[in-house]
């Protein structure tokens, strides 16, 4: 690299440091290559440290329960999945974009798995990710509202360039939860990405949200500039515990599903 490159080099690393008084001074010293090439290197040191340590802090604060890799998704469990849409989302185009990803599908077949690879991808790419169920959201937003701090938790969440909200519809709301999850839809709508995965065919949202009127707005912000993978086929787990333990002992109740 000609001395030119290098001082380049640190001008764009100095800039990225945000240390102005260094990038102001370093010349006026008159360093020989050496100096420079020792300065860029020691610079782009601290840079691969500050990475390192903010992707480990994105990963705690992202709380995924499990760490799943997309490499390690058997697309060949789910014919009917395209190979490609998984792709492009996991090249996370879609964050920035401030779009939404839903995830359909039964029981068993893999949405936790591929929604939470997903984050990990986007946090490999320096976004900010948080996991959560739809059930502890509700209990966060109910808390929230009680001591009159909604504002404050959705404000939190908009910290986060994706929310990923895991099993949304497995548990009924209460009115107030579901109006609260309006709002925490409706506040993201547009301004920041969201992931959902639901069991739920879109024709029974209105028997969880309890409010017809409010469930089709919902799935109109849900479903507005989305992207929706369909997951549907047998249980994965329950296909994996067949092949293990067998069918008979499954049929006698002897795998706990
Ligand atoms: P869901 O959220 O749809 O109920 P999960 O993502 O929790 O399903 O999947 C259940 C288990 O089976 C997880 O351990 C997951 O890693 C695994 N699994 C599901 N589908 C696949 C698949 N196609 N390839 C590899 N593992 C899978
Ligand atoms: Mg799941």
């Amino acid at each position: 690299m000609s001395v030119e490159a290098v001082t380049a080099r640190i001008d764009a690393y100095l800039r990225h440091l945000r240390l102005p008084g260094a990038f102001a001074a370093y010349r006026d010293l008159q360093p020989d290559e050496g100096q420079l090439r020792f300065l860029a290197e020691v610079l782009a040191a601290e840079i691969g440290s500050r990475d390192t340590r903010r992707l480990d802090r994105n990963l705690r604060q992202a709380r995924f329960p499990v760490l799943k890799e997309i490499s390690a998704f058997d697309f060949a469990a789910l014919p009917s999945l395209s190979r490609q849409k998984v792709d492009d989302l996991a090249a996370c185009t879609f964050i920035p974009a401030k779009e939404s990803l839903l995830l359909v599908g039964n029981p068993g077949t893999g949405k936790t798995h591929l929604m939470t690879a997903i984050g990990l991808e986007a946090i490999r790419k320096g976004y900010k990710v948080r996991f959560t169920t739809a059930a502890a959201l509700v209990n966060d937003l109910t808390l929230a509202r009680s001591e009159m701090r909604v504002p404050r938790l959705l404000r939190y969440y908009a910290g986060f360039d994706i929310v990923l909200v895991d099993e949304l519809g497995y548990v009924p709301f209460s009115r107030e939860g579901a109006q609260l999850l309006f709002e925490f839809f409706s506040d993201r709508y547009e301004r920041r990405a969201t992931a959902v995965t639901t069991n739920l065919p879109f024709a029974q949202w209105p028997q969880v949200f309890g409010d017809e009127t409010m469930t089709v707005a919902l799935i109109d912000r849900l479903t507005h500039r989305s992207h929706i993978l369909l997951l549907n086929g047998d249980s994965y787990r329950l296909r994996h515990t067949r092949q293990t333990v067998g069918r008979s002992r499954l049929q006698e109740g002897g795998a706990g599903m």
